[in-house]
């Protein structure tokens, strides 16, 4: 669900044509739909109305301040994974209160930026980086929340580079260590407190039932952990929750949400959640100018000015993204083409053998479902620019980040000899 749609032949962002945002700013442009994201939101907590919790959005998925902003204006917090991210949760206003803190490595420093900004709680990862919250909390003088992420060894059968809750992924720790670990941080380590469990399995899941089963596990352990007097006051469930990119049909919000009540049902304690792909990744659109088109003995490419270093998903994990013109053109033949970028790689592309209508150069296209893990993963590769970000709300648009200039692509640079 998004409002990107053609008003006669043109493909609007809510009540703006794609076409005036592209001439203002230029391509390649990121637009995002500010109704879009609110609704998402919105669907995702109404599917909790009933129980104690705290949506914290992913912000590893889209981390424009201004995208934050939309969802803390929402009452969302923000679940991060390093320093970076937390100074644009700051940023973005945020409540300290309602951050969760993810990722296998955080170092020292990013512990105690965290902790001196107080935040809810540190899903931690390993043994090692327990003991590592303890002692930079101790020389603090402070006392650090913590929840263990359990890997549950469940499948969540969704691409290998994204599933996270397998046991030989690099993430958690196995269910079976963990109650020692619980035990361990309660007896030896001072400077903690233990408040929750976590456990997130992957993302782009479409399936209910690697969710329960995972929250089945889950949930023994929060037994065995009462039985040994430790009482969890967050299950963190993570994120995951998929979108339709092509073809899938992951469950809504609220199918996802009865089950997830239903698997915890009894327990008493609030649910936090990760979501990140479910709130921006339909939310936003990558729009793109045709450069060239070109025909080989063997095939046809259409060559956009956008490139993996905009938009990773295609050559990372082959992944689908539907394109679709910005004008609709009558009378024009569908053809059959790759849809490329200019990137020396042949990695470089949006969309292979894709029926598309042929498009001339000049015109514009729009690469949808771009509005997580797109640009918050771009890069400067070949030296290019990264894109505009515009946000649009209503029949009003601004924009979010400017494009970067030749002048920001050696910021910080200096020839030394
Ligand atoms: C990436 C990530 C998320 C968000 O995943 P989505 O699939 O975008 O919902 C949530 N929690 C953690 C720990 C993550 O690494």
């Amino acid at each position: 669900m998004h409002f990107f749609h053609y008003k006669g032949d043109r493909l609007f962002a809510e009540e703006i044509p794609v076409e005036e945002i592209a001439e203002a700013v230029g391509t390649p442009c990121y637009i995002y739909s500010h109704r879009t994201l609110v609704r998402h939101y919105r669907a995702f907590d109404e599917a909790f109305k009933e129980v104690p919790h705290l949506i914290c959005y992913s912000v590893k998925a889209n981390s424009n301040i201004a995208i934050l902003k939309v969802f803390v204006d929402e009452g969302s917090g923000l679940d991060i994974v390093s320093g970076g991210e937390l100074y644009r949760a700051l940023k973005a206003g945020v409540d300290p209160a309602k951050v969760v803190f993810s990722g296998v490595g955080k170092r020292e420093e990013e512990i105690e930026y965290a902790l001196n900004a107080g935040i809810l709680m540190f899903n931690v990862e390993s043994h090692q980086e327990l003991l590592a919250i303890d002692r930079v909390a101790g020389r603090l003088g402070k006392k650090a929340r913590i929840a263990i992420r359990v890997n549950p060894d469940v499948d969540p059968k969704t691409h290998p580079y994204i599933s996270t809750g397998l046991k030989k992924n690099k993430f958690g720790i196995e269910s079976e260590r963990a109650i020692e670990e619980y035990l361990y941080a309660r007896d030896n380590l001072k400077n903690l407190e233990i408040v929750g469990i976590d456990t997130h399995i992957g993302s782009q899941i479409t399936q209910i039932s690697p969710f329960v089963d995972a929250l089945k596990r889950t949930r023994e352990l929060i037994g065995h952990l009462k039985e040994e007097g430790i009482e969890i006051r967050y299950l963190d469930v993570g994120g995951g929750l998929g979108i339709t990119y092509d073809r899938e049909e992951p469950p809504h919000p609220s199918r996802y949400g009865q089950a997830v009540i239903e698997a915890t049902r009894g327990l008493d304690l609030t649910l936090v959640f990760e979501p990140g792909r479910v709130m921006s990744g339909n939310a936003g659109i990558l729009v793109t100018k045709v450069l060239y088109t070109k025909e080989t003995s063997e095939k046809r490419f259409v060559i956009v000015d956008a490139a993996m270093n905009d938009l990773a998903r295609p050559s990372l994990y082959n992944s689908y993204h539907a394109i679709k013109p910005v004008r609709l053109e009558e009378g024009r033949e569908e053809i059959v083409a790759d849809v490329v970028g200019p990137i020396c790689e042949t990695g470089d592309f949006f969309a292979r053998d894709r029926e598309i209508v042929r498009p001339e150069p000049g015109e514009l296209l729009a690469i949808m479902s771009a509005g997580a893990y797109g640009f918050s993963m771009s890069s400067n590769y070949n030296s290019r620019p990264r894109a505009a970000e515009v946000l649009v709300r209503d029949d009003r648009w601004h924009l979010i980040r400017e494009r970067e200039s030749y002048e920001d692509l050696i910021r910080g640079e200096t020839i030394p000899f």
